[in-house]
């Protein structure tokens, strides 16, 4: 997990919890999950699945389970993904053990449909323990406890939170405390104030979701706007964006909402101005066209597109390599400093020449 030695302000002190290998909480780094949308019983494909999200960056993969064929493939999948897998349960109490002895990294439980075994908690606790499994008490708007629904008139914050407390006593009666809990809305301002209030109750590690967040325009804002007013409130310690996408796409928002946020090591990073009357170039050619000749570089090295010689250096400044482009030509610098004038058609061959440069000579390429 590429991260950062200090994150940039106070996070909250939660718990840790282990899911598989990866940390959660406890000043871990904020871990980045997805879930596969295959078939999980389709092992093949479901591996597939989990290796492109796994060289995407994911550090966590969560598989749904809600047939015996899934909860029968989960040992082949646990024991041959590289990345933790969590089983995603409903209704099913069965699927639960099955699933901590399949050697699974964490189980998700949703409190909504676990009153069904509440019988079944000390057993569930035991086993877990045994196995070192985790688990996510997973509130969620869409299926809320009837009881917390009426008590509250629908799916508040409070209720949310009323419920993910209420199922966290359950385990914590048994002595077990070794779960994160995710408390998701699809109404931003309703989950940012459910994770708010529940940061106040306790020490859990916290899974941070926009639920049914939307396609991917919308789920990304709406996962960015919620994500970064929590976690820069030190809200956070895990993150799924949801999306009606690919879960790759999921995966490469959370990872650039995380760099956004200075918790994740930067990678390449195009700053290209929004262009405006001042601009002697096109800015969206010029900046796509970088874009795509650096795509395979993976150093962490800014650099900048700028539309004019009036602003853009000053506006570029804290690039580390960058164009300002006007009369035809493209002043090229670096860290602030001038290096090169050259014609606009080779705006694009020298900034590629001269980012491979930098990469080199910083040792990372
Ligand atoms: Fe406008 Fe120049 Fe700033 Fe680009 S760099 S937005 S063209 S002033």
């Amino acid at each position: 997990m590429p991260t950062v030695k200090e994150p940039p302000f106070p996070r909250k002190r939660t718990r840790r919890i282990m899911v598989g290998d990866v940390p959660v909480g406890g000043g871990a780094p904020v871990s980045v999950q997805s879930m596969t949308t295959t078939k999980t019983h389709d092992i093949g494909a479901t591996l597939q699945q989990i290796a492109e999200l796994t060289a995407a960056g994911c550090d966590i993969v969560r598989v749904a389970c809600p047939t015996d064929k899934d909860a029968e493939a989960l040992p082949v999948i646990a024991r041959q993904s590289t990345i933790p897998v969590i089983a995603d349960i409903h209704f099913q109490p069965r699927y639960v053990f099955q699933a901590i002895e399949a050697g699974c990294g964490a189980v998700r439980v949703n409190p909504g449909n676990i009153r069904r075994f509440d019988d079944q908690i000390e057993a569930i606790t035991k086993a877990a323990r045994d196995h070192g499994t985790s688990l996510r008490i997973g509130v969620n708007a869409g299926s809320l406890d009837r009881r917390m629904y009426q008590k509250f008139g629908g799916p508040t914050a409070e209720a949310l939170v009323e419920s993910a407390v209420w199922e966290a006593s359950l385990f914590e009666q048994y002595d077990f405390h070794d779960f994160k809990i995710s408390v998701k809305h699809h109404d931003v301002p309703t989950m940012i104030k459910a994770y708010e209030l529940l940061s106040e109750r306790g020490d859990w590690p916290l899974h941070l979701g926009v639920t049914e967040a939307g396609p991917a325009f919308q789920g990304t804002i709406k996962s960015a706007t919620a994500f970064g007013a929590l976690l820069r409130s030190g809200i956070g310690d895990t993150i799924r964006v949801s999306l009606s996408a690919p879960p790759v796409e999921e995966v490469k928002v959370g990872i650039q909402i995380l760099r956004s946020l200075g918790l994740r090591e930067r990678s390449l990073e195009i700053v290209s101005c929004p262009s405006c009357g001042r601009a002697q170039v096109d800015v969206y050619t010029l900046a796509e066209n970088v874009t795509e000749g650096l795509k395979d570089l993976t150093v962490p090295l800014r650099v900048a597109v700028m539309g004019c010689v009036v602003n853009g250096p000053g506006e570029a400044r804290e690039a580390d390599l960058g164009v300002a482009s006007g009369n035809g030509k493209g002043q090229i610098f670096i860290r602030g400093e001038v290096v090169d004038t050259v014609p606009e058609d080779q705006i694009v061959e020298t900034l590629i020449r001269r980012a491979n440069l930098l990469a080199e000579e910083m040792g990372l390429e």
